[in-house]
């Protein structure tokens, strides 16, 4: 039984002020909640509903009596009514309007949400990117509603023994204490969304309902009495777990999202999303789920125009080029749970299901279903998280369209951005706005920040540093302590750290890729650089390793270790248990943030875009959204020795570069100070960093990018495609499966060109003619393009331009001739092709189908 307290009317704005996840980005309610009892505020983590529930009679009386306390709360009531409902960014821009509608609804799927400490419910960058997004979306309008599982147990507790081993917990969370409501029926029921499973079984999940500002997010739980023991536990924690379970995470995911979503519009009276987002492929279901609606419900489509209407709404993003990362099945066990005829998505065989994560392409593995793939082939719109990542992406994945360029592969990008309401320190705010004026704009702080006087902004970054000491000599004593140490050998954590010493943050996950210990490849070198009497170094490290990784622990190990060695203690030290909580501290505190993955397997990276905008300098491989931004001002680029083959040479010669970087530049520029002992050179950078880096690595710009790139094109398609009963959609599948028919017979039978010299000048204009055979294919219902541009040595064009052709004759044989004319524009060696691709209306790039002939 959970007892809540009960509020008398003064307080009870309280309750929707901690159960409204927008305190975590919002200070002057943070600052009421822990008024209330500050030393508790600091005990349970910050969290405003533990604040809540240990509230007794007599503190509930003094409060209620405390007029100026009662006042706040009203104020802060006041402040979050008007966040909710005041029209914002997206209503200005139109709210995606088109042929009298507008966009109302998009739904945002994740394996993980990282919002706040206080709601575990995250593993690293995937998790947090989630959080950030929901959040900035509530900011601007974006009316999306997200999507996920509760984790009961989140991803696990890391702590060290005393071999620096890393050790895993999972302690139980409890719905109840968190700021989480049930989803009931009107009855007061609970909602149930069921799956059916193999042998007549059942997976059921009840759905948590969390609120971040204006965004609502629903969390499926499968700890249901009505489900066996065993599937009780399918959501007991994020990524853990073998065998079926993580299948059965993602088909809750993905068909049981979408069933919520259903309930919680059928119950809130809220509208049904338009467009569906799914971050990373976990959630790919979800697309086979609405597929399955199609089919079996009043639109009575087949699998093939359900799967075209449901593409169009689609976008999918794709996060890992590492191919590892990749989440794949085998398709044994996707055959297993959906090839029974009471299969979990009714209408839709097992053998469609199967084609749509099918590795059917050139060095592909048929024995595996993947997720990504199937991400792609059910959303017409695709994007990675940064440009370079985007390009990776469209190298890795461009199997899937045969025939063209890597260039032309239709992948996108967005890149990742960061919530500053979450990620810059209060201090930083507080002090533009005693110098900038209190009414300044979020945005206004980066690009005014040299405005506030150097001596000032130097002194409250010291003030970080400082608060990043306390809290982690309190972290690292209770590692130690936890490492076998009694407190009595601990007296030496009291001066570990020093607030003037140029601090340096490494904290990610203990991905391989990551390659942590590169910093200790010369052991000396870096002893060298913490301990040099005048300038030196101090190194905070932290960042968990999943749990089966034992490369990853194994790594972790050998850094904890190294930062035992007396030669470094308390000047390099590892804090366990990496979270949000943490993060808020460390990317303040520190001077320089360090990244140096192995290019080009950081898809983005956020943790330095948070570092930036608390005023530290990166210092990192050009990798991610740093090969994008860095701009020679705003910190350093290691360079990489891309080309190198031999992995140990590689890591010798950046590591041996980044040490280069630290001794000559780094670590001289920020001991460089003028008579008031003020690094100006160095806040120099951090002031170019913070007035042009900081408007783009925001969160606010990412989703906006979203909105305008993915959701409303795909709202626009969705919408074009159900119009009058999903005719679009049955054309277009219908133009597909005619497409296919006779693709065999399409051929570019001869090309000439007229009026094309033997030495061709600028301004000369020549005339294209194609005769092509296109089986039963309307010549109207194809581009037929002559591609020219420069040619190179081996015979492949670059820089190529695409000129339409028309068709001008038909044999009524299926040849057509094409025509079309060019003006040179361009000297150099030029060469020329003609090629036809399928071209329909509700398409939205040339490659879609993955169809192109060439002569
Ligand atoms: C930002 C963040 C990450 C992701 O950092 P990357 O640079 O993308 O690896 C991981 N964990 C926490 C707690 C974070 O705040």
């Amino acid at each position: 039984m959970h007892v809540r307290t009960v509020l008398p009317a003064s307080l009870s704005p309280l309750h929707d002020l901690a159960v409204n996840l927008r305190w975590s980005w919002h200070p002057p309610t943070r600052d009421l909640f822990a008024g209330i009892d500050p030393e508790l505020w600091a005990v349970t983590g910050q969290d405003p509903v533990a604040i809540l529930s240990s509230l007794r009679g007599e503190d509930i009386e003094r409060l209620a009596s405390d007029a100026g306390f009662v006042r706040r709360v009203a104020e802060a009531a006041a402040d979050l009514e008007r966040y909710l409902t005041k029209p914002r960014w997206y209503h200005e821009q139109g709210a995606g309007r088109w042929e009298g509608r507008t966009l109302e609804s998009i739904a945002y799927f994740s394996p993980e949400f990282g919002i706040t400490a206080v709601l575990p419910q995250y593993s690293g960058g995937l998790g947090i990117l989630a959080g950030d997004h929901l959040k900035a979306a509530s900011d601007q309008g974006i009316p999306i509603v997200g999507v996920g599982l509760f984790y009961k147990s989140g991803y696990f507790a890391q702590r060290f023994n005393a071999d620096g081993w890393q050790q895993e917990s999972y302690p139980v969370l409890d719905p109840d204490d968190l700021p989480l409501s049930l989803l009931r029926e009107e009855d007061g029921s609970p909602v149930v969304i069921r799956l059916d499973m193999p042998r007549g079984s059942h997976l059921d999940a009840h759905v948590w309902r969390a609120q971040v500002g204006r965004v609502p997010l629903l969390l499926l739980d499968s700890d249901v009495e009505s489900n066996d023991p065993a599937r009780r536990e399918v959501t007991n924690r994020l990524y853990g777990g073998g065998g079926d379970q993580r299948l059965e995470q993602e088909m809750l995911l993905g068909i049981g999202g979408v069933r919520a979503l259903r309930a919680y519009a059928r119950i809130c009276q809220a509208p049904t999303p338009t467009v569906y987002h799914t971050n990373e492929g976990h959630a790919g279901f979800q697309g086979v789920e609405r597929i399955s609606e199609l089919v079996t419900g009043e639109a009575g489509l087949t699998v093939d125009e359900a799967i075209r209407a449901v593409r169009a709404g689609t976008v999918f993003t794709t996060h890992t080029p590492v191919p590892a990362g990749i989440d794949r099945f085998d398709v044994q066990a996707i055959a297993t749970h959906f090839g029974d005829p009471t299969c979990a998505i009714p209408g839709v065989p097992v053998e469609r299901l199967l084609e749509l994560g099918a590795e059917d392409y050139e060095g592909g593995d048929r024995s595996r279903f993947n997720m990504a793939v199937m991400g792609m082939r059910l959303g017409q719109r695709v994007n990675g998280v940064s440009e370079l990542h985007g390009a990776v992406s469209r190298d890795m994945f461009k199997g899937l369209w045969p025939g063209f360029d890597v260039e032309e592969v239709p992948i996108g990008s967005v890149t990742n951005g960061v919530h500053a309401g979450t990620w810059v320190d209060s201090r930083l705010y507080d002090l533009a706005k005693n110098h900038l004026g209190s009414d300044i704009a979020a945005r206004s702080v980066f690009t005014r920040i040299h405005e506030v006087p150097i001596e000032a902004f130097w002194a409250t970054k010291r003030e970080l540093r400082q608060q990043l000491i306390r809290d982690a000599r309190s972290r690292l004593r209770k590692s130690m302590v936890a490492r076998g140490s009694s407190e009595a050998e601990l007296g030496w954590i009291d001066s570990v750290l020093d607030p003037d010493t140029l601090t340096i943050g490494f904290a990610r996950r203990g991905a391989t890729y990551k390659r942590l210990t590169l910093m200790m490849r010369d052991p000396e070198r870096l002893k060298k650089l913490v301990n040099d009497p005048e300038r030196p170094v101090q190194i905070i490290i932290a960042g968990k390793s999943h749990p089966a990784d034992d490369t990853g622990k194994a790594l972790i190990q050998e850094m904890v270790r190294f930062t035992d060695d007396p030669d470094v203690r308390g000047k390099i030290i590892y804090l366990p248990n990496y979270d949000i909580a943490m993060a808020q501290q460390l990317y303040p505190g520190c001077d320089v943030w360090l990244n140096n993955p192995l290019r080009p397997f950081e898809a983005c990276g956020t943790s330095g875009m948070k570092a930036a905008l608390n005023g530290a300098l990166n210092l990192s491989i050009l990798d991610g959204w740093w090969d994008e931004w860095y701009d020679g001002q705003n910190g350093w680029a290691i360079p990489t020795a891309d080309g190198v083959e031999d992995p140990d040479r590689r890591d010798d010669l950046e590591a041996a570069a980044l040490y280069e970087l630290l001794e000559k530049t780094v670590v001289p520029t920020y001991y460089e100070r003028d008579e008031h002992g003020i690094p100006r050179r160095w806040l120099d950078m951090v002031s170019h960093t913070l007035s042009t880096l900081g408007p783009k690595v925001l969160a606010d710009r990412m989703v906006r990018d979203y909105t305008e790139r993915y959701y409303w094109p795909a709202a626009h398609a969705a919408w074009a495609v159900a119009a009058e009963d999903h005719a679009g959609a049955r054309d277009l599948a219908g133009y597909v499966a005619q497409v296919h028919r006779n693709w065999p017979r399409v051929r570019v039978d001869h090309v000439d060109a007229e009026g094309l010299s033997d030495a061709p000048q600028i301004g000369d204009e020549i005339s294209v003619h194609a005769y092509v055979a296109l089986g039963e294919l309307d010549p109207a219902t194809v581009r037929v393009q002559m591609a020219y541009g420069r040619a190179n040595a081996n015979d492949t064009l670059t820089d190529v331009e695409l000129v339409q052709l028309t068709p001008t004759q038909s044999d009524g044989e299926g040849r057509h001739r094409f025509e079309g004319r060019v003006r040179l524009q361009r000297t150099g060696s030029l060469g020329w092709t003609v090629r036809v691709l399928p071209m329909h209306p509700h398409m939205s790039a040339d490659a879609e189908l993955g169809l192109v002939t060439l002569p």
